[in-house]
């Protein structure tokens, strides 16, 4: 067993496998190779908090190469294409990197540009979005500035990264003004292109009600067909408008540009098909994919990427040892809820199991679908677990890749 392990991407993904696969390898059977176009690791979650002041960008930064562990070498260089015939990475640089095993870790890309009229955020006046740094930062100082009126936060389509952020945002910005003692001056609104506050059922419901209880409007099924500044209104492809004094945006997600200049690596997303259970791309046996650049209907999510990179490292191994491949990986994902007032709810699910109330990981662990600030207090120790576990490919305590059913309340979707 012997190889070069290339890995596209030193973010979530990339780092865990590279630290995973650095022990799970005996010694000298393979060179791991991450490649990122920046030295820059960010904690994306903390992005949430960043527009209301309760934490800064650079906090939430650390040097990528720091967290790659003693073995592995990384390169900072931009990936501009790879070449599935050869078995090689063209860097934007003109240099190249032979593989006999490429990861594919290099997530999602935000694509503003497919919106008529987002060229707004650019201007950063009164069209915002708190899903990159410099977005979320220019989003505080408008937020402090605002002294009521219609705050709409606008998911323009999906799939999309952490598919909750977009309610723990509207949640926080209740708690956000009420403290500042105005939330009679603002109305909030959340308009998204699903049917209902969540994407499965039970979830929805509970989650639509959270929504009902601290006055945010919800509007469903709006399909966004433009941002119109000047005039202040979501224009929707079904001719509905929705009027706006703030509005926060989650644009358009698809993968990163080079996977569209690599012949046959993505479909027509950009993102890389893969297959659901062994995580091996099916554009080639020798690529494997992890986390948000993959097409799989799992969440894009760290947690889901977390758990991914069990099945993915044993399978590289695996692969590199000419065994079949372990058929492990289930959807497992969950995701903590910022509630606001000090307390989150928390949701766990799986491709087969939609989220349910319950307790996690067993019968006695922290609430599911439900507030509290356990929860809360879970959401906020997970960025230290985040450094210092997650990313150095330590199992978490307690955690299981696969989703555990013990505790979950079956409950009528009606
Ligand atoms: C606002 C927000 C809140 C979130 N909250 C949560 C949460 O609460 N819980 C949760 O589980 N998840 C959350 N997420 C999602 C989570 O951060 C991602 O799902 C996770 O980081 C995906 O990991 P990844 O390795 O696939 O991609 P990333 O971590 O995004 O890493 C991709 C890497 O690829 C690199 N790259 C891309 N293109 C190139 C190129 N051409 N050349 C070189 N390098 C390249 C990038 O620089 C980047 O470092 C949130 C995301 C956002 C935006």
């Amino acid at each position: 067993m012997s190889g070069r392990v290339v890995i596209l991407g030193g973010g979530t993904g990339g780092t865990l496998v590279a630290n995973r696969l650095r022990r799970a390898l005996p010694p000298g059977a393979a060179e791991i190779t991450v490649i990122d176009r920046d030295d820059r690791h960010l904690y994306q979650p903390g992005l949430l908090f960043v527009p209301f002041g309760l934490t800064r960008v650079d906090q939430i930064t650390r040097p990528r190469h720091r967290q790659l562990h003693h073995g592995i070498t990384f390169v900072e260089a931009t990936v501009d294409q790879v070449d599935l015939e050869t078995n090689r990475v063209l860097l934007a640089d003109g240099a190249t990197v032979p593989y006999d095993v490429l990861v594919v870790a290099s997530g999602a890309a935000l694509l503003p540009e497919e919106t008529e009229g987002l060229e707004a955020l650019r201007r950063r006046d009164r069209v915002f979005t708190f899903y990159d740094p410099i977005g979320a930062a220019a989003l505080a100082p408008a937020l402090a500035g605002f002294d009521g009126g219609r705050l709409v936060l606008n998911v323009v389509d999906m799939p999309i990264k952490c598919p909750v952020a977009p309610l723990e945002f509207v949640f926080l910005a209740d708690w956000y003004f009420r403290r500042r003692g105005i939330r009679e001056l603002v109305d909030l609104v959340l308009v998204t292109p699903l049917d209902g506050a969540f994407t499965r059922p039970v979830a929805s419901r509970m989650l639509g009600e959270l929504l009902d209880r601290k006055g945010v409007e919800l509007v469903t099924e709006f399909s966004t067909a433009s941002v119109d500044e000047p005039d202040r209104r979501l224009h929707g492809y079904d001719g509905r408008t929705v009027p706006f004094d703030l509005a926060v945006v989650v644009p358009i997600h698809g993968g990163q540009p080079y996977v569209g200049r690599s012949a046959g690596l993505g479909d027509a997303l950009g993102f890389v098909p893969t297959d659901r259970h062994t995580l091996q791309s099916t554009v080639r046996p020798n690529v494997f994919v992890i986390g948000d650049a993959s097409d799989l209907p799992a969440s894009k999510a760290g947690s889901v990427t977390h758990f991914e990179g069990t099945t993915l490292v044993e399978n590289v191994r695996r692969f590199l040892a000419g065994e079949a491949l372990a058929s492990r990986f289930d959807g497992h994902a969950n995701c903590f809820i910022e509630a606001g007032a000090g307390k989150a709810l928390l949701i766990d699910f799986n491709y087969e199991t939609e989220p349910l109330p319950g307790h996690y990981p067993l019968a006695i662990g922290l609430p599911l679908l439900r507030e509290s600030r356990r929860n809360h207090l879970g959401k906020l120790l997970f960025q230290w677990v985040y450094w210092h576990v997650l990313l150095s490919g330590h199992e978490v305590p307690g955690i299981s890749a696969t989703m555990p059913l013990a505790g979950k309340w079956r409950v009528p979707a009606a």
